[in-house]
């Protein structure tokens, strides 16, 4: 009976990003509207998943479970953008995975990445974790990164300030509690960013972050096949990938997956590793339109009037000679 409960406390979670709106908005609302809300939120490049367009998924949303959709207000101003990858220039991608921990996939997933050595990140729920913490100790001893992914999953942009801050405050602390780490960053359940939620994560020292590439997994009629190619489709270096850690067919998507990247030289790792890596080009120089001053400019010393030789740059050194010159201030 309890197992019962939780393999249907399990299914309620459903999806974390507003496909589940667009869903609702397809049974009766303008197609005005849908354009309106269908456009990813706070600037995420998802492209669309191949292979789904065009075609009605029955969700929990279409299945009557859920209530009838509220218009959503206004929540996507500049300033509650949330992050959605990482530097494009570092070959690194981050797999990350929602709604655990799930008792049957998650460890899967884990001897998985073991036999792999690859890295990833859990965004746990407080419901689940309080479920299976041992699972979620499992996610923790192998090396993975945890996610505050909200106590019991509500939607923040229709949930009092009250119960924002309980939803992310006490999943703090609950992960604290119970598997001794703090988590660095927060995936808003359904991808929903509200000014409230952005104060609070700016106090806790909770980067906000979506994803880039959304493999569709939580819709029934995604299959293992569709999820390796929406993500073989648009997944690039830096970029965030958004599965939930409660299919199967995710799991073996993953494990296709995974030699792909690598023979892509994608490196697999948890999404601060992701963020806190930047690629080692150097700065662009700037220069103010105030500053005044000569600079000093290295000429090429080459036949083709001081241009850089434009191919095989060998061993040909840059020369010693340079010039004056002053920099005029813009108009
Ligand atoms: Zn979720």
């Amino acid at each position: 009976m309890r197992f019962f409960f939780q393999l249907h406390f399990l299914k309620s979670f459903g999806p974390c990003r507003n496909g589940r709106h667009s869903s609702q908005i397809l049974a009766g609302i303008s197609v005005l509207l849908m354009t309106a809300w269908s456009q990813p939120f706070y600037g995420a490049t998802a492209k669309k998943p191949a292979g789904t367009s065009g075609k009605t998924v029955k969700t929990e949303a279409t299945s009557g479970l859920q209530p009838t959709p509220q218009p959503l207000p206004a929540m996507q101003t500049p300033a509650v953008r949330a992050i959605t990858h990482g530097d494009r220039e570092v070959p690194m991608i981050a797999l990350t995975f929602d709604d655990a921990p799930h008792p049957q996939y998650v460890p899967r997933l884990l001897a998985l990445f073991r036999a792999e050595d690859v890295r990833a990140t859990f965004f746990l729920v407080g419901e689940q974790l309080k479920l299976f913490p041992d699972v979620a100790r499992a996610i923790v001893a192998d090396g993975h990164e945890i996610g505050n992914h909200s106590l019991s999953h509500k939607n923040a942009v229709r949930a009092s300030a009250a119960s924002v801050e309980e939803e992310i405050v006490g999943m703090q602390r609950l992960v604290k509690e119970l598997l001794g780490v703090k988590p660095a960053v927060y995936r808003p359940p359904f991808g929903n960013v509200s000014a409230e939620v952005k104060r609070i994560c700016e106090r806790e020292n909770l980067a906000i972050v979506t994803w880039d590439v959304d493999t569709n997994d939580w819709r029934s009629g995604t299959t293992r096949e569709m999820i390796v190619r929406n993500v073989l489709d648009t997944a690039t270096s830096g970029s965030i990938v958004l599965f939930h850690a409660t299919h199967l067919k995710t799991v073996e998507a993953v494990a296709d997956l995974i030699p792909i990247l690598r023979f892509r030289k994608l490196q697999m790792v948890t999404l601060s590793d992701l963020l806190a890596a930047k690629s080692a080009r150097p700065a662009k120089p700037r220069l103010a339109p105030h500053q005044a001053g000569p600079v000093t400019l290295q000429l090429w010393d080459t036949p083709a009037n001081n241009k850089p030789p434009a191919a095989a740059p060998a061993p040909v050194a840059p020369s010693t000679h340079s010039i004056q010159m002053p920099v005029l201030p813009l108009p």
